[in-house]
């Protein structure tokens, strides 16, 4: 059922979360643009404005690689200068209170972290935009070497100081293979949640967009909290069309 207004969806999620005993959160673009990061696909959005690097262009390209930096530190301070929005915090909370086991997030701002969630809690299906990696040897470098070897070479994409391999942000890209271990980790959350609540997400990017789908069809009573219709709509059984925060702040701590 639609939510007929904001009040009905706090007091049905209310009841929803009570009534849990396992409870997953999945997160996308949309629980972060209180925290003023724009989302993909809202109108103004990333999407509308540049359309993303695909993995095989950034490998095939030096253009590309710079451009992909380039478009990267443009949106830094955005990104270092977030805090932590309503939603963010009001999970950390429900997670405290021993209601939510996990978060499954696709994005890449580091802000489910900074809310309190510890890092083990926090399962990044698209990576971590808060740091680098060699591609090729796994070498971590931070956005300040980059940043140092890019602003010295009039927007060079800097290589791995060690093998030379192209030096990415820690995030996964279109096309790009998703990561092991975190899809395994989300799987298993997915399968043990009796609610799963998928916020802020268009659920149009896949394999993301799976994991409500196996909540649902393993049993799990599915939530979807986004303010536009979602192609999930149908298959939940509470769908809110509000803002996050304001239909989640009932849970921040008092
Ligand atoms: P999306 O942009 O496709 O969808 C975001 C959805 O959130 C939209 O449908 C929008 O209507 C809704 N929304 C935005 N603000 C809202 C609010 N305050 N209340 C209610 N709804 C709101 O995002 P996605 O599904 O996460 O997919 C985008 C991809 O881009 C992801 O893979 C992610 O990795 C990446 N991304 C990440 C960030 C980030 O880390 N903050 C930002 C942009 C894109
Ligand atoms: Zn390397």
């Amino acid at each position: 059922m639609i939510a007929p207004d904001r009040k009905s969806a706090s007091d049905l999620l209310q009841a929803m979360v009570e009534e849990s005993r396992r409870m997953v959160a999945f997160t996308g673009a949309g629980i972060s643009t209180e925290s003023g990061i724009p989302d993909f696909r809202s109108p103004g959005g990333l999407w509308t404005k540049n359309r993303p690097i695909e993995f095989s262009d950034f490998i095939r390209s030096k253009e590309m690689r710079d451009e992909a930096w380039r478009r990267k530190f443009a949106m830094e301070d955005s990104f270092r200068n977030a805090k932590p929005g309503r939603g963010h915090r009001a999970l950390a909370s429900l997670l405290q209170r021993g209601k939510l086991s996990a978060v499954i997030t696709q994005n890449i701002d580091n802000l489910h972290q900074v809310s309190g969630i510890p890092s083990n809690r926090v399962i990044e299906l698209h990576g971590n935009g808060s740091y680098a990696t060699c591609l090729d040897c796994g070498n971590r470098y931070e956005l300040e070497w980059v940043k140092e070897r890019f602003d010295k070479s009039n927007g060079s994409a800097p290589d791995c100081a060690d093998c030379a391999g192209p030096v990415k942000s820690a995030t996964i890209s279109f096309g790009q293979a998703m990561p092991e271990e975190p899809m395994r980790l989300a799987e298993i959350e997915t399968l043990a949640a009796d609610l799963f609540i998928s916020i802020g997400s268009s659920l149009v990017v896949w394999p993301a967009a799976g994991f409500p789908l196996r909540a649902k069809r393993n049993g799990a009573k599915l939530v979807i909290l986004n303010r536009e219709p979602t192609d999930l709509d149908d298959a939940a059984d509470l769908v809110i069309r509000e803002d996050i925060g304001d239909v989640l702040e009932v849970f921040l701590d008092s």
